[in-house]
């Protein structure tokens, strides 16, 4: 398959690993938002998170707690993000199931993403659409 990542995985293309289970893998982005920057994928190839089972999600979960404490100490970050772009439209340029482990500092001044408030009713209607969308 022509997946940048399952090749990472299958260690045809290189890549500074940081941690490695029998499921899942983490090494470093090489474009990172700060330094540590961490990718966490499953060996296995989903597309995004949604498609990934939930056995491996619960194992990308364990090494995620695992990693970010790690990544935060390593790099004495102040915080960290968790981020997961699903689908192109989302950002998602790689299309394996990866989680962002990013070390973040308190004058890194990155800005992941922006808000906008609601208009006036607009977000019970939308909180209810979800809700009902949830138990069809
Ligand atoms: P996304 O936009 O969520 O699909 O993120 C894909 C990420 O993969 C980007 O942050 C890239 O910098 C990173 N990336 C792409 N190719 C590699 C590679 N060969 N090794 C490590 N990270 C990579
Ligand atoms: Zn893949």
């Amino acid at each position: 398959m022509d997946c940048i990542f399952c090749k990472i995985v299958a260690g045809e293309l290189p890549s500074y690993k940081v941690y490695e289970d029998e499921k899942v893998l983490a090494f470093l982005d090489i474009n990172p938002v700060n330094p540590g920057h961490t990718l966490l994928i499953p060996k296995e190839h989903y597309e995004t998170t949604l498609d990934t089972p939930d056995e491996l999600l619960q194992a990308m979960a364990a090494a995620m707690k695992k990693i970010a404490p790690a990544v935060m100490r390593a790099v004495k970050a102040d915080a960290w993000n968790l981020g997961v772009n699903n689908g192109a439209a989302a950002g998602q340029i790689v299309m394996h199931t990866h989680w962002h482990i990013i070390p973040r500092f308190a004058r890194d001044e990155h800005r992941l993403w922006r808000g906008e408030p609601y208009a006036e009713g607009e977000a019970a209607r939308v909180a209810r659409h979800i809700t009902d969308n949830i138990k069809a």
